[in-house]
């Protein structure tokens, strides 16, 4: 049997202009912006957004359905991401609002596309950009910005997670002109397919996390995916092992030498999340949505039952939720009183409500909710990734309670 619905906006397009329920026309919601965030950016910013978002509905949203099945990297996908300008978005003078929508835009096609993007504005482009030498920024900037070349974000270790900042064991050995490093990362996105790495490690003369850029052709670097992953499927997420990785001194970055030059780039990427969660539960709304009002038990179409409307009223509510939330912090964060319990406030809260919403979703479909091929499996799976990745639930919880309390209860 035929998919009955992989739903698009276009879909939705389309049954707002002519479908009726027998209880009146479908109201014109294809955007599903209740709240008018998007009348709060520019008129130039505006026509992009839509010019965007109508590229990632049409090219790239049924289109990932089948490479996150197969665990692909979509090579040429990501290429056309950067005709759109989405390796720039983090140095190309938009608004933080802008960038949160593209973000959301994107997790809203395809979560693991969106884990791509943010990552690569938030950490690689900001990292190179803000704490980069004039050098490292000539060379990696232009391919970074057209999405031509990738890099990876190395930080987690297989046996630190969430005590990274403390535990952190990769090391980094200067000789005279030179670095070598050594140890081990895990979970690193793009890692067997970038183009370098940005790895942090422990300088053994003076004990302080630095970051490296580690081009992954140089001896000693060995990456190998990890594989059977039940979420972000197409980002290809790897076990990275540094034997002995002999770098030229001036790959250390001038602005990284201590982990706490980071801070800034890693509140704004735990903030990023918040976007990936709008966009992941405005996709569960619109397959939801598509579905109630296609499928038909009992002799009606299953928008009808009061539960199942129920249950499209709560998805849409905890993506608007979520939605103004982020704009807020959008706001706060262009002028620059973003703190980190903001951002991981708005992290852990947007993510509970995500695995929620896709919850509902998935069980609203029934047995099809189970199937990627309805894209709702795939938006279930992808919610757990967004649960856990840039400090997870409960350690963004803990932080939040930290600073209300004063207390720490986790160092
Ligand atoms: C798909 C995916 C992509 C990722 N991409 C990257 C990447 O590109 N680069 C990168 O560097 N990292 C990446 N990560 C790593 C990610 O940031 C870590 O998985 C995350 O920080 C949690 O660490 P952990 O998995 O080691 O869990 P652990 O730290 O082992 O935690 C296990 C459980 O214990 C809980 N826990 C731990 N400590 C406490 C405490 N003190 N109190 C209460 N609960 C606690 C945690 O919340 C969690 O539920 C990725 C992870 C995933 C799954």
């Amino acid at each position: 049997m035929q998919p009955q619905t992989r739903a698009t906006s276009q879909d939705l397009a389309e049954q707002d202009a002519g479908e009726t329920t027998g209880g009146g026309p479908v109201p014109p919601f294809p955007d599903v912006d209740l709240m008018y965030i998007v009348d709060l950016l520019s008129p130039e910013e505006k026509t992009r957004y839509r010019e965007v978002r109508a590229f990632l509905q049409s090219r790239i949203r049924a289109a990932s359905i089948d490479y996150w099945n197969r665990e692909e990297f979509p090579v040429e996908l990501v290429a056309e991401l950067g005709k759109y300008g989405l390796g720039a978005l983090q140095t190309d003078g938009t608004s933080k609002l802008f960038k949160g929508l593209m973000y959301a835009e994107v997790a809203r096609a395809d979560v693991s596309l969106s884990a791509l993007v943010g990552i690569h504005n938030e950490l690689i482009v900001g990292m190179v950009d803000s704490l980069g030498s004039e050098e490292q920024k000539k060379r990696w900037l232009p391919g970074l910005h057209a999405l031509t070349r990738i890099g990876a974000f190395a930080l987690t270790e297989p046996d630190h997670g969430s005590d990274i900042s403390g535990g952190l064991a990769t090391t980094a050995r200067r000789e005279d002109d030179e670095w070598v490093i050594n140890g081990a990362k895990r979970w690193i996105g793009a890692g067997t397919i970038a183009d370098f790495a940005l790895v942090w490690a422990r300088d053994v003369a003076d004990q302080q996390i630095k970051c490296f850029i580690v081009e992954t052709d140089r001896p000693g670097y060995t990456a190998t995916k990890i594989a059977n992953k039940i979420g972000l499927r197409i980002m290809q997420n790897a076990d990275i092992v540094l034997d002995e990785v002999r770098i030229p001194a001036a790959n250390l970055l001038p602005g990284a030498t201590d982990f706490s030059k980071a801070n800034e780039l890693l509140r704004d990427s735990r903030a990023w999340v918040g976007w990936q969660a709008v966009g992941i539960q405005l996709a569960a709304f619109d397959v939801a949505r598509s579905y109630a009002l296609s499928r038909k038990q009992f002799g009606k179409e299953l928008a009808r039952f009061q539960l199942i409307q129920q249950q499209l009223a709560e998805i849409l509510g905890n993506a608007s939720v979520s939605l103004a939330l982020m704009a807020q912090l959008a706001t706060i964060q262009q002028d620059g009183k973003l703190e980190m319990v903001q951002a991981a406030m708005a992290k852990s809260t947007t993510t509970r409500l995500a695995r929620a919403s896709v919850a509902m979703g998935r069980s609203l479909l029934g047995g099809n909710g189970i199937s990627t091929d309805y894209e709702m499996g795939k938006l279930f799976g992808d919610a757990e990734i967004l649960y856990t990745y840039e400090g997870s639930y409960e350690i963004n919880s803990l932080i939040v309670a930290r600073a209300v309390t004063g207390k720490s209860a986790f160092v």
